[in-house]
């Protein structure tokens, strides 16, 4: 990865924020204060390929949670390699306690095809730190 390039172009989650200034902070273990902080510091984990930060921060009870962890993390790695992240709207947040939902479109790219998903997105917070748990729109 080119590191210093890369601090300083504009963050994947579409912020506008060169990226040291948005998403890298808690992909280096700050606690996200807000589910929609998460929720982008994640979109931009997804386009980064940083599967180990995207595991820490899924809920245990999540349906996407997978104890073997080697298979869970090939399969986020395959994921972002196979997919272009073109940008990612919010929109709607709302928090209430330690329960969010984040509602978002996520403009992506698979082979040339248009792969975008809209989600809302629920997130907890356990021990201070958001965590995705499922997508609400779509249960599967
Ligand atoms: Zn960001």
């Amino acid at each position: 990865m080119k590191n210093a390039l890369l601090l300083t172009r504009p963050c994947p989650c579409g912020s506008g924020q060169p990226y040291s200034a948005c998403c890298r902070p808690w992909h280096k273990g700050q606690a996200a204060e807000t589910a929609e902080q998460l929720m982008r510091s994640r979109y931009a984990a997804y386009a980064l390929t940083l599967p180990d930060y995207l595991i820490a921060t899924t809920h245990p009870d999540s349906p996407h949670w997978e104890t073997d962890q080697g298979t869970w993390r090939r399969g986020l790695q395959q994921f972002s390699r196979e997919t272009k992240f073109v940008g990612l709207t919010i929109l709607q947040a709302t928090e209430t306690g330690d329960t969010a939902t984040v509602t978002f479109s996520a403009a992506l790219t698979q082979n040339g095809r248009d792969a975008s998903i809209f989600e809302q997105s629920l997130f907890e917070r356990v021990n201070g730190r958001w965590l995705y748990v499922k997508a609400m729109n779509n249960e599967q």
